[in-house]
C-alpha cells in the first residue's frame, strides 16, 4: 500500500554512478550520495534537463545534488551544482576505466539506504587521487581494501587461521608459502598451510592489512611496490567477487572461466 506521504526535500554531496533512458524523454540517474548511499533519481525531460543542469551532470564531478522524495514514488532530481571537477580522469583511458570501477564498486558494496560518510570519503579520495595521477591499479586496491574494511567484510589478517601467529611474528619458515583462503577471509602461515587457497607473500598480507586501517589521507601517501600491487590484484578483486556474488565489468580484464 503506497500512501501518499509528505514530500521530503534532500540534498547531499554525490557522484553520478550511471544513467539510463527512462521512457521517451526522462533519464534515470544513479547517484552515490554521502547522506543516503545509492539513490536513483528521475530527471524529467532529458532535453530540458540538459539545459537546466548543463555540464554539471557528469561522472567524476563532485556534485551537490538536491532531490525530492515522496513515499512510494521515484525520487526526482531537483538541482545540481558542481563542487569539484576531476576531469583529468578523462585524459586517460585507464583512469576512466578505474574511476568507473570505483563508482560501481561503491554502489554495489553499499546499496542499502542510509548515510555513507566513510564509503563516500574513500570514493572521493580515490577519485581525486586518480585525477592527480595515482597509479590506477593502486587507487583501485586502496579503495577495495578500505571499502571491505568499512563494510565489515574483513578479511581478518591479524593472524594465521590455525596457529594464530600474527604477520609480524612469522619466522622465515612460516612466512614462506602463506596461503590465503578466499572463502574464509583468513590466511594460513607456511607452517600450517598444506594446500588450497591462493599463494600470497608476507609483504602482500602486511600491505593489505595497512590498507584496512588507514585513513584516506594516509592511503593517499601510501606507495605500494609494483610486485605487491600485482599480487593484490590477483587476490582482492576475487575476494570481493566471492563475497558480493558479483563480478565487475568496468575492469573488463578478468576472464570468466
Ligand atoms: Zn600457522
Amino acid at each position: 500500500m503506497s500512501s501518499q506521504g509528505p514530500r521530503s526535500f534532500k540534498s547531499s554531496r554525490a557522484f553520478l554512478v550511471r544513467s539510463a533512458d527512462r521512457g521517451e524523454t526522462d533519464r534515470l540517474l544513479y547517484f552515490f550520495t554521502e547522506s543516503d548511499g545509492l539513490v536513483p533519481m528521475v530527471a524529467k525531460s532529458a532535453l530540458r534537463s540538459r539545459k537546466r543542469f548543463g555540464g554539471s551532470l557528469q561522472k567524476y564531478f563532485l556534485l551537490d545534488v538536491a532531490w525530492t522524495e515522496t513515499p512510494g514514488r521515484p525520487a526526482f532530481l531537483g538541482s545540481i551544482s558542481l563542487l569539484a571537477s576531476y576531469w583529468e580522469i578523462l585524459a586517460d583511458w585507464e583512469r576512466v576505466r578505474h574511476a568507473d570501477y570505483l563508482l560501481e564498486l561503491a554502489a554495489s558494496m553499499f546499496p542499502q539506504p542510509g548515510p555513507k560518510p566513510k564509503a563516500f570519503r574513500i570514493l572521493h579520495s580515490e577519485l581525486s587521487s586518480l585525477a592527480s595521477g595515482e597509479i590506477p591499479s593502486a587507487a583501485a586496491r586502496k579503495a577495495e581494501a578500505s571499502f571491505l574494511a568499512v563494510g565489515g567484510w574483513g578479511p581478518d589478517l591479524g593472524g594465521c587461521l590455525r596457529c594464530g601467529l600474527p604477520p609480524v611474528h612469522l619466522g622465515r619458515k612460516e612466512a614462506r608459502a602463506i596461503r590465503f583462503l578466499l572463502s574464509e577471509g583468513r590466511f594460513l602461515c607456511g607452517g600450517c598451510a598444506a594446500s588450497g587457497g591462493l599463494s600470497i607473500s608476507l609483504g602482500a598480507i602486511r600491505t593489505w592489512k595497512a590498507l584496512q586501517s588507514s585513513s584516506p589521507s594516509l592511503l593517499r601517501r601510501l606507495r605500494i611496490p609494483s610486485n605487491i600491487l600485482e599480487e593484490l590484484q590477483g587476490v582482492i578483486p576475487g575476494y570481493i567477487e566471492l563475497h558480493l556474488g558479483k563480478s565487475f565489468r568496468s575492469l573488463g580484464s578478468r576472464k570468466k572461466g
